[in-house]
């Protein structure tokens, strides 16, 4: 018998390439940077929704939503957050909480944290005290202190849907 609670981790990076602002968690951060992916590159959303996928044993975002399809391009990551959700609840789970953490030297999440936790949670269906974000500098160190990225970390719990 399976427990009635699940926890999933997700994890995701990006690189930085030149741009107006980095997309986190549906919310765009302006930024002299922007990060470059197959889809709209938002690793709070690919980290979040491989908690989720994680979490209920559905597999991960990259076999969702392969990299090499054509409709995955420039795709919302929001989008494919709701899909993933959507894919979870089929399955007989609904997110009941999440916890994220974004490693970047820029730019910096406190601002924005509310606007965030509204749109993670809209997606997750949820409200948005259920959801929280952090961001935290490498001190420096490695890829993303040298600004060549970011990084996000999510763990999410589901609970079982009673039939
Ligand atoms: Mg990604």
């Amino acid at each position: 018998m399976s427990a009635p609670i699940r926890v999933g981790i997700g994890y995701d990076s990006h690189r930085f390439v030149a741009g107006h602002g980095v997309v986190l968690g549906g919310v765009l951060i302006p930024a002299t940077v922007r990060c470059t992916g197959h889809s709209d590159a938002d690793p709070a959303c690919h980290a979040l929704t491989d908690a989720l996928l994680g979490a209920a044993g559905l597999g991960d975002i990259g076999e969702m939503f392969p990299d090499t399809a054509a409709e995955n391009k420039d795709r919302d990551s929001i989008e494919m957050l709701r899909l993933a959700v959507a894919r979870v609840r089929a399955a007989g789970w609904a997110p009941v909480q999440c916890d994220l953490t974004v490693i970047a030297e820029t730019p910096k999440v406190g601002a924005h944290r509310p606007a965030i936790r509204e749109r993670l949670g809209e997606a997750l269906g949820i409200p948005a005290s259920e959801v929280m974000i952090k961001g935290k500098t490498n001190e420096g160190m490695g890829f993303i202190g040298r600004g060549e990225g970011i990084a996000c970390m999510a763990v999410a719990t589901l609970a079982r849907l009673t039939p």
